[in-house]
């Protein structure tokens, strides 16, 4: 081994990159920061869109903050904890991811300047973590109860939601269908309401208005009826789901059947019709109208199908042949000589419609009332892309509202009720805490101020304006970002889920806390494997 005289002791290998203590902090603030400003312009319903090229040449185009950051392709550590706060405000609420990530950004701001002026990072994060807290009971204490009777309510919700969004005009007809789809698959479990936004399918298709955009109760197949002659509506639909070919089967080793005579080639092709017809024999005597097959339907099947008068779909796919066992309570039948009436399924209405140059079938009113889709319309792809997203959006919002039961009123007042707020609770601490509550106050400002900003108000004036509202307990004062000034949210229906409130300052506060207590950035060196101290010439053996 080497001479260790003078030699600095290195405990990693070679072509780590290690930064520590300040600068440390330095640089991953004003990462961090800079995530929140990449968003800010998109806040509200003035905030413009941004236009996302991949290294392929795909373009999204998009308002919506957790898309944004899914798709920049961000490399620094505490940027992509950014990220994970816009992904985790998505899965947990569905909507205010711009929001979550902008506070964060100016959390780690305020900070910043603590920093500047010698508060210690552990002072900073436990205000932080006290004025989180004080915020999230401060908004409940202003929230309203909400549940799934408030239709009109919930559709504002959904509004707010996608206001700001190209899908805007069409919002109203929208929120109908979104709250709709809520209510449907809502579930009253000991008082306490739970929703699966899983079970709203949500079916794209190109080609026509947005307008044409629709609820579904039930399942939309991408197939159609597979013979001309057979229905392409049958209505009180019993339906039979067959994992079976009702083909002949074809021999699989090289059997050779020899025929020597016209009687017996006749004999043969008279067989397998008998045996086709016995296999349709037992669908129709099931009962069953609509049949959908996995397998493939023989063309002699589908004409004996037919003459009965049996809705027929061949290859459909296994996941779709679960979902409608789901919603019609049919049970997948792998033996024709199993199939009897209790397995069909029932739907009111099994036809087949053209949407956007392709027949699909519906298969509309299920016993399962939570079997509903959302067939999405837009003029191009790229549209009904964004259109989709805002739905989502807009499903998460009002599910999170019902389930939680408690929403506010928003257009920046909630986050200027508690700034206002949380700058009364800090006079009541002593020592240097007190600075970070106050600093936290001071951040929540800037969703009221980017709002202002992004309609092209003046944000000082406005600020003062809104400041004014609250001091003086009109805690639903916000942001008019169409007249100007300061409005009544509550009388111009900008209704949001109490939850996206609290869950935005949470994770905001969270990722900013922790964002404070590194002070030390370790990275591994991203050119392979590095010969490492005392290693034998060559390196380490590749994993
Ligand atoms: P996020 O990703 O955080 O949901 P959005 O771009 O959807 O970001 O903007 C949400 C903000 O816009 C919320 O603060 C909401 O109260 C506000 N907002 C929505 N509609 C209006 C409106 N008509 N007037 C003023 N503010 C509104
Ligand atoms: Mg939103």
């Amino acid at each position: 081994m080497g001479n260790y005289g003078g030699q600095p002791v290195l405990i990693l290998p070679e072509g780590t990159l290690r930064s520590s203590g300040k600068d440390a902090q330095r640089q991953n603030i004003t990462a961090a920061k800079a995530v929140g400003e990449a968003v800010k312009t998109t806040l509200g319903p003035k905030g413009m869109d941004k236009m996302l090229v991949n290294s392929i040449g795909d373009i999204i185009i998009t308002n919506d903050g957790v898309t944004i950051l899914e798709e920049m392709d961000i490399e620094h550590p505490s940027a992509k904890m950014m990220v994970e706060v816009a992904k985790t405000q998505n899965q947990e609420v569905g909507d205010g991811t711009t929001t979550s990530v902008i506070i964060a950004g100016e959390l780690l701001k305020k900070a910043e300047e603590l920093l500047d002026n010698e508060v210690h990072p552990t002072i900073i994060t436990k205000g932080f973590s006290i004025a989180k807290t004080e915020a999230i009971k401060h908004l409940e204490s202003i929230s309203e109860p909400v549940s799934l009777k408030d239709i009109e309510t919930l559709e504002k919700i959904a509004i707010t939601s996608m206001s700001g969004k190209s899908v805007e005009m069409i919002s109203p007809l929208l929120a109908k269908i979104v709250v709709e789809s809520v209510s449907k698959v809502a579930e009253n479990k000991n008082g306490k309401i739970f929703i699966d936004n899983e079970n709203i399918k949500r079916e794209k298709k190109s080609g026509a208005s947005i307008e044409d955009t629709k609820l579904i109760s039930g399942i939309v197949i991408d197939k159609e009826v597979v013979h001309p002659a057979m229905p392409k509506k049958v209505s009180n639909g019993k339906i039979a789901l067959i994992d079976v070919a009702l083909e002949v089967k074809e021999t699989e080793t090289d059997a050779e059947i020899r025929i020597t005579s016209p009687n017996q080639m006749q004999a043969f092709i008279d067989q397998e019709q008998k045996m086709l017809k016995s296999m349709t024999d037992k669908i129709v005597k099931s009962g069953a109208n609509v049949l959908i097959c996995q397998k493939g339907i023989d063309d002699l099947a589908q004409h004996y199908l037919a003459k009965e008068g049996i809705y027929s779909i061949r290859r459909a796919k296994k996941s779709d042949m679960e979902a409608l066992s789901k919603a019609t309570s049919a049970r997948i039948v792998t033996n024709l000589d199993d199939l009897s009436q209790k397995d069909l399924g029932s739907a009111d209405n099994v036809e087949e419609n053209k949407i956007g140059g392709e027949s699909m079938t519906f298969i509309e009113g299920c016993k399962d009332p939570k079997s509903i889709t959302i067939l999405v319309r837009g003029s191009t792809d790229h549209y009904v892309d964004e259109i989709d997203r805002s739905i989502e959006d807009a499903i998460g919002a009002v599910s999170s509202a019902v389930s939680d039961g408690k929403i506010v009123y928003g257009a920046g007042s909630p986050e200027c009720s508690v700034s206002v707020h949380l700058k009364k609770f800090s006079q009541k601490l002593t020592g240097r805490e007190q600075l970070a509550v106050k600093a936290f106050a001071d951040a929540m400002e800037i969703i009221p101020r980017s709002l202002a900003e992004n309609a092209g108000l003046d944000p000082i004036d406005t600020l003062v304006k809104i400041r004014a509202d609250h001091e003086a307990g009109k805690v639903n004062s916000g942001i008019g970002i169409i007249d100007g000034g300061t409005i009544n949210a509550q009388e111009k229906g900008i209704v949001e889920p109490l939850k996206v409130k609290t869950q935005a300052i949470k994770s905001a506060s969270d990722a900013a806390e922790m964002i404070l207590r590194i002070d030390d950035v370790i990275s591994a060196s991203k050119s392979g494997p590095q010969p490492g101290m005392g290693m034998p010439p060559g390196g380490p053996p590749m994993e």
